[in-house]
């Protein structure tokens, strides 16, 4: 008997242990009480419109809202490891609520402040998306804010889509008729259908970092990266190019017709008051860069 539950808790430990590391059972259980221990944090990392200049980076038009988690033990988890780990236990439904309330206050708060024309992007898990009461949720949050929701944007992935691209197509069509914006995060990554693209309501593709980041020394990024622009321009959406970190990628986004940009070439998300301060930099400079001639040939 006793080697039959020697054997039965033998079969639980690998089968658990098998299926989710230790390290991810430690993060599941921390994470659920993350945001009542105030550990949970947004960055701000600006998005800026592409000048016809030589002044690569204009105006910001937008923040995308990244989130941040810093454990009193386990230091700085990144999202890349820990959102993943909230999709598949569900909690990322409480903490995709607890980051898109956090964000529209703070962007009630900056347009306040005269911060306006500025959009803020708010990242949205698959899960998150396939919840019926979204629309209402996001409704609910600007109201309570007082943030007019055209200052709102979704970043959904093409995963949204997988499975079910009616109700997927469904889903975007209450969101935008509630006013708010809608883009699709790491274009290219996932097997959007054309044919669904085009029907979707939404305003911006974003160009996955992966291809941007090798632009400059591999033909085949660069193909790829040129025909998700001309496509997007010929379907009337907006490109902007995410992971931008050196001149040479932005030159050559600005010479294919990219509209925006994003980047550590930039600036890095950082806490809201310097991500805040650096705008205002950001505003200044473009402000002066806007009266010299355009250099450009575009
Ligand atoms: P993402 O939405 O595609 O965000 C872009 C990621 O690239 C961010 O990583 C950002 O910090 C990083 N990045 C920005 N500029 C550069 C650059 O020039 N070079 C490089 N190498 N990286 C750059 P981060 O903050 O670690 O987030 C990773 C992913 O985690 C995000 O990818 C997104 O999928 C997810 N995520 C982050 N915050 C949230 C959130 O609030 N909700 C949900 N559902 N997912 C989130
Ligand atoms: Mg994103
Ligand atoms: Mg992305
Ligand atoms: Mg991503």
């Amino acid at each position: 008997r006793a080697k039959q539950e020697g054997r039965g808790q033998w079969c639980f430990y690998t089968t658990e242990m098998q299926q989710r590391s230790v390290r991810q059972m430690q993060l599941e259980a921390a994470l659920r009480r993350a945001e009542e221990r105030d550990e949970l944090r947004l960055h701000y990392q600006p998005q800026l419109a592409v000048t016809r200049s030589g002044e690569i980076a204009g105006q910001v038009i937008g923040v995308e809202a990244l989130i941040r988690w810093q454990h009193p033990e386990l230091g700085m988890v990144s999202p890349g490891e820990f959102i993943p780990l909230a999709e598949s236990s569900g909690q990322i439904l409480a903490i995709g609520t607890w980051v898109l309330r956090t964000a529209v206050r703070q962007m009630a708060d900056w347009v306040r402040e005269g911060l306006a024309p500025c959009v803020v992007a708010v990242n949205l898990s698959a899960l998150q998306f396939r919840d019926p009461g979204l629309p209402e949720l996001v409704q609910a949050v600007l109201e309570e804010a007082g943030l007019p929701p055209e200052y709102l944007e979704l970043e959904l992935t093409e995963s949204v889509a997988a499975g079910n691209p009616q109700a997927a197509c469904a889903m975007m069509d209450r969101l935008h008729a509630l006013g708010v914006r809608l883009s699709i995060d790491d274009f290219g990554t996932g097997f959007s259908s054309l044919n669904h693209l085009k029907r979707f309501p939404i305003h911006t593709l974003k160009i996955d970092q992966s291809f941007v980041r090798d632009i400059t020394t591999d033909a085949d990024d660069r193909a790829i990266v040129q025909a998700i622009i001309q496509m997007a321009h010929a379907l009337r959406l907006t490109t902007i190019a995410e992971g931008v970190e050196t001149d040479a990628q932005a030159d050559f986004l600005r010479a294919h017709g990219c509209d925006m940009v994003q980047g550590y070439r930039y600036c890095r998300p950082q806490p809201p008051a310097d991500a805040l301060a650096w705008i205002h930099g950001q505003r200044q400079r473009a402000g002066e860069s806007a009266d010299k001639p355009a250099t450009s040939p575009l």
